[in-house]
């Protein structure tokens, strides 16, 4: 297992978000979480990305601990996400968005900005080449050089990826990566995260479009109530009455 949840707990006042939530997630699978609004399923994906730390349980990370470091230690590591509101910069272009989040990788990016070395001339020219390949994969490169706030919403949710690509991640957390998208995009997008996957990016993502969920993921996580209903196959989530009861509400009439 790449990560591992090992009774997580979060509370917010005397809110339970999170009580025990324990499963693992699969190198190099795309894993999905689901579950109705309030179930804790961006506060389980703040704990990953160090957000939110929990108030109990561990979390492991290629068997190492994870859960005591801060955001940028734990983006260190490899962990890259997306957030549920997009958030850019939205003054900047494509490609200097792509550049900007590449600061956080830190290691050889960042270090010759910084020194000022004679080298960074050629580090600049492999910054730019560099953020080329992730704009390329997420699908976007052809608007590099179009401001951030004029892009389509599909275009932005692009660009999002892309900006994590630059992190180098293992671990890709996508909160809701299709909210709001036709289904044509929805189609490029599955191909793009398959492709991801392939790659070797593991894929931990939120998402309310069941079919999407179905035919993408791996394996599938449900929440409710922050508690860990079922974690399994597509075939053996859908057939669970905890599911149908927790996703779809227990009593369902025709009308
Ligand atoms: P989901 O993403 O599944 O819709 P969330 O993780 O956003 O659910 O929320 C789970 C619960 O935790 C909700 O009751 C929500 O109101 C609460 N919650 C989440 N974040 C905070 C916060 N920062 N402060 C207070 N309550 C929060
Ligand atoms: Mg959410």
């Amino acid at each position: 297992m790449l990560l591992e949840f090992e009774q997580i707990s979060r509370s917010f006042g005397g809110v339970k978000a999170l009580s025990g939530v324990t499963f693992g997630v699969g190198e190099g699978t795309i894993h999905g979480l689901i579950g109705p609004n309030g179930s804790g399923k961006t506060t389980l994906m703040n704990v990953v990305s160090g957000l939110c730390p929990p108030d109990g349980g561990r979390l492991l990370l290629g068997g190492r601990p994870i859960h005591r470091l801060g955001p940028h230690r734990i983006a260190g590591l490899g962990v890259a996400r997306t957030f549920q509101n997009i958030r850019l910069f939205a003054g900047m272009t494509c490609m200097e968005n792509v550049i900007a989040a590449q600061h956080l990788r830190g290691g050889r990016a960042l270090l010759p900005r910084l020194l000022r070395l004679r080298g960074a001339k050629i580090s600049e020219t492999r910054s730019v080449a560099e953020a080329l390949t992730c704009l390329t994969k997420a699908g976007i490169a052809a608007r590099k050089s179009a401001i951030a706030g004029a892009l389509s919403y599909g275009e932005r949710r692009r660009l999002e990826i892309a900006r994590a690509m630059a992190l180098e991640p293992r671990l890709l957390l996508l909160d809701e990566p299709i909210a709001g998208m036709r289904l044509r995009e929805i189609e490029e997008m599955e191909g793009l995260f398959r492709s991801l996957a392939r790659s070797g990016i593991t894929i931990l993502l939120i998402e309310h479009n069941m079919p999407f969920v179905m035919r993408l993921c791996h394996r599938i996580t449900v929440l409710h109530f922050g508690q860990t209903v079922i974690t399994g196959a597509p075939e053996e989530v859908a057939e669970h009455q905890g599911v149908i009861d927790a996703y779809l509400g227990p009593k369902r009439t025709e009308g």
